[in-house]
């Protein structure tokens, strides 16, 4: 169950409630957020839901059977919208489009990027400078040195910034120049970042782990908000199974079923999905008609250069053709 709290609640209400909860031999944990105060209880024994309703202090009670309990649909009807400021805002009616380099490299990359955003009126700039590499001998990333730069010239552009964090010490690092940690699919299950990750009110887009279930995801975004965060998004970016004619397999079937079981935006990745530079379109079309609030994609001034992910990477013709489409293609789904 999850028990939303009145903003005014006395602590003594609290503790009352609390003391209820657990007499129904559920276990409770209280979970403080930007935007209000909970009550999970874990538990199975059936109960009289009028004997917690009449108390003081509850604005409203929600029986939520799945395991994760704060990201679930159950009991939020509404649709979540995470707003970046400025007009920039992603899901509920709010398609968005997220693209960039794969790793960020230097300050002409940077300005080539920007005005390759600004003239396609594209307002979030993705761009690793922390990468997780399968080889330790493979580009690393710039570190928060390039995240310094690319903050000052994407300010000034009017460009929110998601980038990914990899461990604990460099969320507080990165504060100050980021709109949305990203959290990539080698760390979905690190818990540790996760709680961390919780106690920070800025956006957290969470991509699927590698070999993660859908509801691993679900868990893992689970473990941000309960530990104080609503600022979510779920990505879905390719899961790894038997097939080798690709990078990964994009799993379409995941973005339908992640808008059924949670309130949470939904983001696609077609670049890391299949991996495959002139498949990354019909992919991320695909992902709009099955319901993606949003796409992040990878482009590159010459795609052929890039540090890293070049084979998926689009060039600037390639990603305005892009756009173009998948603003088509919204357009016409809205319309279902
Ligand atoms: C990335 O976005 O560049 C990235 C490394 O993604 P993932 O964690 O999905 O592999
Ligand atoms: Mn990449």
């Amino acid at each position: 169950m999850i028990i939303q709290l009145e903003n005014t609640v006395q602590e003594s209400h609290k503790g009352a409630i609390i003391d209820k909860v657990n007499e129904l031999k559920y276990k409770t944990t209280e979970v403080k957020t930007q935007k209000g105060d909970y009550i999970i209880g874990i538990g199975k024994s059936d109960f009289d839901i009028r004997d917690l309703g009449q108390m003081e202090g509850i604005a409203d009670i929600h029986i939520v059977s799945d395991d994760y309990k704060l990201v679930s649909a159950k009991w939020k009807v509404q649709a979540t919208c995470i707003d970046l400021g400025d007009g920039v805002k992603i899901g509920r009616d709010n398609f968005a489009i997220m693209a960039g380099p794969c790793s960020i490299e230097g300050e002409e990359q940077i300005r080539l990027t920007i005005e390759h955003l600004k003239a396609n009126n594209v307002k979030i700039m993705r761009g690793g400078v922390y990468k997780p590499r399968s080889s330790p001998y493979s580009f690393r990333g710039m570190g928060v040195e390039g995240l310094q730069l690319w903050y000052k010239a994407a300010k000034e552009a009017g460009i929110k910034i998601i980038t990914e964090v990899m461990q604990v010490s460099q969320i507080a690092e990165m504060y100050d120049y980021i709109d949305i940690y990203q959290v990539g699919a080698r760390n979905t299950q690190n818990f540790n970042l996760l709680d961390e990750l919780g106690r920070v009110d800025k956006p957290v887009m969470i991509k699927r782990g590698i070999s993660g279930t859908i509801d691993e995801l679900l868990y893992s975004a689970e473990y941000v908000f309960s530990a104080g965060n609503e600022k979510l998004l779920l990505c879905e970016r390719g899961i790894r199974t038997y097939e080798k004619a690709s990078r990964n397999t994009l799993d379409l079937n995941a973005i339908p079923i992640l808008k059924e079981k949670s309130h949470l935006p939904v983001i696609a990745d077609p670049s890391h999905g299949i991996g495959i530079r002139h498949h990354v379109e019909p992919m991320a079309l695909a992902s709009i008609m099955a319901g993606a609030d949003g796409i992040i994609y990878e482009t590159h001034q010459k795609p052929e250069e890039a540090f890293s992910d070049g084979q998926q990477t689009l060039d600037f013709a390639e990603s305005s053709a892009l756009i173009d489409k998948m603003r088509r293609v919204e357009a016409l789904r809205s319309e279902f």
